[in-house]
């Protein structure tokens, strides 16, 4: 019989990884038992033995955040190793969201300070009359609720002091009364509950020490809560301990192959205050998950992210924890009381080219913002905030999130586009990839329907 060996090229890899990789770094040509193409009939018939690169890392993710942890979380759920799960993150496992930008630390904010909930700064009512039509809508509003439970179902069974059941109140004044009334035959229409006749102007004015002409009635939301981010991400980070944390590495361009995915990547080093970033020899995945949010943009994204600064102010405000509060103005402002601190943000503004290190209307954003809540909160007027707070999130052009594999791809997911309310919508979209990656299968017709809504491919994507 003749045998001829056929040995994959194997790309240039391996040579310098990082020792904690070493083992794994190395690339061993391996005999595939069961390759489904072409070339196994000529094994078959000729005896020929097929040769394919196993890649250094059988699965990178890339962002070890929240939708980075809950992907890995849900991949390890549906049978996948966990010792074969590999995380970069430029920053350091579960601190994005406290701590991005580096030299961005106001004050401690309170633990409790993440808002999972239901409505976003543009409401379900303006939703249905953009890009994605009211069907869409209602599915993401089923989608982000079903996120909601999720977490709740996570975050619960590992600590219930993670989780405070307030609610999500959105406000309105006069003139903006019939987008809450929309909202509310919404919810209803979907059977979530919601109510009307809880929040008017006096008890608005109660709860929240609001003046008294900003907002005259509150859609109430109750199955919402407040959550403690930081906690509930080291939560699932605690549950993964055989899943390897590499952080400081920064993935600096990918290359998508038949069956594995060549990642250029480098590591930043800090000693002291300086900074210094060493690029390294590229290496191997099999499966590559972007969990970047809005800070890696390749060619695909290219034109579907935008990224903005939120700000935050906060206050010393004695007083009992209060639910969420939006209000759909158009500088998207929110607040909440959590433990004797108000926590009031919003007037978002562009990242300028890809500037992440420092925003450069920061003063400016600030000072608007320390207006508004002024105005709003006239019992806190001309106290000096605690601190400021701000960081980056993006926004895609339809409003949904991210997530699967563009048509042109063969090995590589996203799970971007976090829209400013991503906990909830990224926390399902995270439950969701083992199916959107072929681990298992979809359980029902409204998880595919949520697959195709939050699809790469979908139409609402595509420039009009
Ligand atoms: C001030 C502020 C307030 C917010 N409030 C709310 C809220 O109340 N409710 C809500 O639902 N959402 C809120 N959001 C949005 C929320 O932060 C996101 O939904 C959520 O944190 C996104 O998580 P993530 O894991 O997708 O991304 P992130 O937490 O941003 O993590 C992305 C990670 O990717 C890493 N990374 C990026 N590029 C690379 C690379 N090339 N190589 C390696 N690593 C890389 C980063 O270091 C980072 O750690 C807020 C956002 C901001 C900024």
């Amino acid at each position: 019989m003749i045998t001829v060996l056929i040995a994959f090229r194997q790309p240039p890899v391996g040579r310098s990884g990082p020792a904690s990789l070493s083992r794994k770094l190395r690339p061993q040509p391996h005999v595939l038992e069961d390759t489904p193409d072409d070339s196994r009939i000529l094994n078959g018939s000729f005896g020929i033995t097929i040769y394919k690169m196993i890649p250094d890392i059988p699965i990178l993710i890339v962002g070890a955040q929240l939708s980075g942890l809950s992907a890995a979380y849900h991949l390890h759920n549906e049978g996948i190793n966990k010792d074969d799960i590999y995380f970069f993150d430029a920053l350091i496992k579960g601190k994005a969201s406290q701590n991005w930008i580096p030299g961005t630390q106001g004050p401690e904010l309170p633990r409790h300070t993440k808002f999972v909930s239901v409505p976003d700064d543009s409401s379900y009512s303006s939703l249905s009359h953009s890009r994605i039509l009211k069907m869409g809508a209602q599915q993401y509003l089923r989608l982000k609720r079903n996120g909601v439970w999720l977490q709740r179902e996570i975050a619960e069974a590992f600590n219930k002091n993670l989780v405070r059941n307030l609610g999500t109140v959105v406000l309105s004044n006069p003139k903006d009364e019939n987008k809450l009334l929309e909202e509310f035959h919404l919810y209803k229409e979907l059977g979530f509950e919601s109510t009307l006749n809880e929040f008017n102007q006096e008890s608005i004015e109660r709860v929240f020490s609001t003046s008294e002409k900003s907002f005259t009635r509150g859609l109430f939301v109750p199955d919402d809560f407040i959550i403690d981010i930081e906690g509930y991400v080291n939560a699932l980070a605690s549950l993964l301990p055989e899943t390897h944390f590499l952080n400081g590495h920064i993935v600096d361009k990918i290359e998508d192959r038949t069956d594995h995915v060549i990642v250029d990547y480098s590591i930043k080093h800090r000693t002291g205050d300086q900074i210094k970033i060493e690029k390294q020899q590229p290496i191997t995945a099999g499966k590559v998950v972007f969990a970047t949010n809005g800070f890696f943009v390749d060619s695909n994204l290219r034109h579907l992210l935008r990224q903005y600064w939120n700000y935050v102010l906060c206050f010393k405000d004695e007083g009992k924890n209060t639910p969420n509060a939006f209000y759909f103005g158009r500088n998207g402002h929110y607040f909440t009381r959590q433990d004797n601190i108000l926590i009031v943000g919003g007037e978002d503004t562009l990242v300028d080219k890809n500037e992440f290190s420092i925003p450069n209307n920061r003063d400016q954003a600030l000072e608007k913002l320390l207006n508004w809540s002024n105005e709003t909160f006239p019992k806190l007027s001309g106290t000096k905030p605690l601190g400021d707070h701000y960081g980056v999130f993006c926004e895609t052009v339809d409003n949904l999130p991210i997530v699967g594999k563009f048509d042109t791809q063969r090995n590589v997911y996203y799970i971007v586009g976090c829209n400013g309310d991503g906990q909830s919508a990224l926390s399902y979209s995270a439950y969701l990839l083992p199916a959107i990656m072929g681990i298992r299968k979809p359980r029902s017709k409204d998880e595919k329907d949520y697959i195709d809504l939050i699809s790469p491919n979908r139409p609402t994507l595509r420039p009009r």
